[in-house]
Order: structure tokens, then sequence, then C-alpha cells
């Protein structure tokens, strides 16, 4: 498969301002350019980045979120106040109850989010937010796709950056999508506190090509 699935409504569901467009964003274009309307939910304003934290931060957050949600075609957004890094120490019922909310106002159908292993970058925010959506999908029987990486992208990031990337065996990535990067590096760019050349973003994404993965979660 190279194609999304048809999904009128897709609420896209996150921790931090920028996993839309470093992570998703490709995805989220794909989706919209055959038809899907896209809404976003952000559950932090990402104001502890490990770039710096500022008092300007959350702000500058907001705004660069606004930009990439435009270059991406995203219809709406919604940033939330959660703590940036405390999420998996919140009450879960806090986080799924407001994910509950956005799917009661916008009625999505299908659910996009990052995958639950590791959050797919090891950040323990990124799990936290994907098991919330998942919780509200289930209730309501809502499709939910995960963006996971192949284990060899994983482990090639790995051994040159020293993170923690999790990545799947081909047999468990249930789609592959062939996707553009035009719009997602547009998105990107709108995100200037955060993407710093060289950073194991660029080499991901050259790592996967015109390729993104999906899992039905
Ligand atoms: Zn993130």
């Amino acid at each position: 498969m190279t194609h999304p699935p048809h999904a009128e409504n897709v609420l896209v569901v996150i921790a931090h301002p920028d996993d839309e467009s470093f992570g998703l964003g490709a995805i989220i274009d794909a989706f919209i350019g055959q038809g899907s309307v896209a809404k976003v939910l952000c559950l932090t304003r990402g104001e502890a980045s490990t770039l710096g934290a500022h008092p300007e931060l959350s702000a500058q957050r907001e705004r660069e979120l606004s930009t990439a949600c435009d270059a991406l075609g995203v219809d709406s957004f919604e940033l939330c106040d959660f703590p940036d890094g405390g999420l998996a120490e919140m009450e879960r019922q806090q986080l799924v109850g407001r994910v509950e909310q956005a799917v009661a106002g916008f009625e999505p159908h299908l659910i996009l989010t990052f995958d639950p292993l590791e959050g797919v970058t090891g950040h323990r925010d990124h799990r936290a937010a994907t098991e919330a959506a998942m919780t509200v999908a289930k209730a309501r029987r809502i499709p939910i796709l995960g963006w996971a990486l192949p284990e060899e992208v994983a482990s090639t990031v790995n051994e040159e950056f020293g993170t923690g990337l999790a990545g799947y065996p081909a047999d468990e990535l249930d789609l592959t999508l062939e996707v553009v990067r035009d719009v997602q590096m547009q998105a990107v760019r709108a995100h200037t506190s955060q993407a710093v050349p060289g950073s194991l973003l660029w080499r991901r994404l050259e790592l996967l090509g015109d390729r993104e993965y999906l899992r039905n979660l």
C-alpha cells in the first residue's frame, strides 16, 4: 500500500509542538492531499525543550506550531497546558479526558499519533500522549494509526547519534506510505527554535527517504 486509508476527519494527537512536523509531517500531508481534514491536538507547549528553555519559549513555540500547521494545511490546532516533560507522571484520566474533548468536538474518523513503543524517540511524553489517544480510540471504536520506524532506520540513527529510537521489523509495520517531503520540510522550517542543522532529524528523514510506516494500534 502506498496511500493512507480514506478518512474524512483525522485527529492528530501529539505531545509537543514540532511532533506534527518532525515526526508526522509527511503523513499528515499525505492524508490532506487525498482530501482529509486534519486537526492537531498538542498536549504541551514544549516549554521544557532540551534546546534551552527561556521565558518566551512557550509563546514562540505556539507561533511556530501555528505556522507549521498552516504550511501542512492543517485545519485547526488545540494547544494544551499540560507540563512538557511531565505527561507520564500525570493522572492518566486527565489526558484521556482532554483527548475525549477533542474527539467530541471534531468527530474524527481516524486518529494519528506516534507508536507507543518508546514513543518512537524514547521520550516518555510521546508514549503518554499515545496511550491517552489509544484509550479514547478503543472506547469510541475509532481506528488509530501509530507512526513507527523500521528497525534498520532506528538502529542506524542510534549507532550514529547514541539515541534510543525504537523500530520494528518489516512484518510488524502494517502500512507503508510513499510520501513527498516538500510540505513537511516547510513545516519543519517553521520550528526555528528546534530544527538544528545536523541533528538526527535530518539523518532519520534521509534514511526514510520517500517512505513512512504506520502500525494499527
Ligand atoms: Zn516530541
